[in-house]
């Protein structure tokens, strides 16, 4: 894809490819399995590939080829390959980067199920995870180890809208010979993690890359040779977990990826009035396209023109009755749905301390300054 085009809205517009049939969209696929000339092609096949041929879908698709090109370009990687949800894009990329004996340093700030992976399941496989304030160096020096494989961060943290030190943190990771893992979820077209050192690119297609609320599906973004290594039929883990996007969804979510430009700019637009109405009624609003939000200047550096800041905000309702007394408030006069997730077409609100965040422990909750 063309690099040289710095916009990743237009390298995504420039996604078109001609078919001879004339499809304006890509036939979506319809076959689990695919059919080889003779024995000796399909012997070709497992052991070195062949261009432009599938084996299966598990390994890969036409549908889910189409859309992981698409989301390559967007992010300027090589390469992509698709997964069934957002979390099946986290371990699989994780569980391909560290072995038995391993360590991650991540962001104490990160989504409460890529915590509880990190935290209860990735230790049964000998990885451990130390959560610390990634943007603190200090933080970062004191648990770095020879057997540190991974940084892991989002670009803004869930919910708590933290910016993460980009720049900071690829010199760390080169410092240290560790790789840069960014989850992109809150903030596509707006960052582009790669143009800032990020050597892998996650997504959960779920929220703003969908954006209907209607599909689950993940992305990992990377080299030729690191996406490659995670559809190996031998060792591969996407191939060999299985978490296989469906050639329906995939087709979905590619057409629905399209508008994306237009609604993320809507969706900055309007979290921008509300942020600015909300504070000067005196509310306590989180916000990095507020000039209060402590990395303001941090995602002025490292955004792209024109998308804004995005479509979430935090407000600190002071207390849990508060909150939920205000969010069904909110529901009752059609404003949104009371409703974990974001990028929707609709506005979402939830109370993350209870919910998407309710499994990282109090303690560090308390350490980030998310309240209950
Ligand atoms: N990453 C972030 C930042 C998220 O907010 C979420 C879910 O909310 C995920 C990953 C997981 O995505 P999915 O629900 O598609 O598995």
């Amino acid at each position: 894809m063309n690099a040289k085009v710095t916009d990743p809205g237009t390298r995504l517009a420039m996604c078109r490819k001609f078919s001879p049939d004339g499809h304006v969209n890509p036939v979506i696929s319809d076959s689990a399995t695919f059919a080889f000339e003779s024995g000796a092609r399909m012997t070709e096949m497992f052991e070195s590939g062949i261009e432009g041929r599938f084996l299966y879908s598990r390994h890969a698709s036409p549908s889910n080829t189409a859309l992981a090109e698409m989301i390559a370009a967007m992010e300027n990687t090589e390469s992509a390959i698709v997964t069934a949800t957002g979390m099946g894009a986290i371990s699989c990329a994780l569980l391909a980067l560290c072995q038995n004996g391993d360590e991650i340093i991540a962001s104490r700030t990160v989504y409460g199920g890529t915590y509880a992976l990190m935290d209860n399941l990735m230790p049964r496989f000998g990885i451990k995870t130390n959560f610390v304030d990634i943007n603190d160096l200090d933080s970062l020096q004191s648990c770095v180890t020879s057997n540190t494989k991974v940084i892991f961060a989002e670009t803004m943290s869930n919910p708590l809208l933290a910016v993460a030190n980009l720049g900071q943190l690829r010199s760390f990771c080169d410092e240290h010979g560790v790789t840069l893992v960014i989850d992109n979820t809150f903030a596509p077209l707006i960052v582009t993690p790669r143009d800032h050192g990020a050597d892998v690119v996650i997504h959960s297609l779920t929220k703003y890359i969908n954006g209907m609320g209607d599909h689950l599906g993940g992305v990992v973004c990377g080299t030729d040779e690191f996406i490659a290594s995670l559809m190996d039929v031998n060792t591969g883990t996407a191939m060999l977990l299985g978490p296989s996007m469906d050639a329906l969804v995939s087709s979905g979510i590619r057409k629905n990826l399209q508008t994306l430009p237009i609604r993320v700019r809507q969706h900055s637009i309007n979290a921008m009035l509300v942020a600015n109405h909300l504070t000067q009624a005196g509310f306590s609003v989180v916000y990095p396209g507020l000039e209060s939000h402590p990395d303001h200047d941090r995602m002025k550096e490292i955004s792209n023109s024109g998308y804004g800041f995005g479509g979430v905000l935090t407000l600190d309702c002071g207390t849990r009755e508060r909150a939920d007394v205000s969010m069904q408030a909110l529901q009752n006069r059609g404003v949104g749905y009371l409703a974990v997730s974001l990028g929707f077409v609709h506005t979402l609100f939830s109370m993350p301390a209870c919910s998407t965040s309710s499994e990282i422990p109090l303690e560090e909750r308390e350490r980030m300054g998310l309240s209950t």
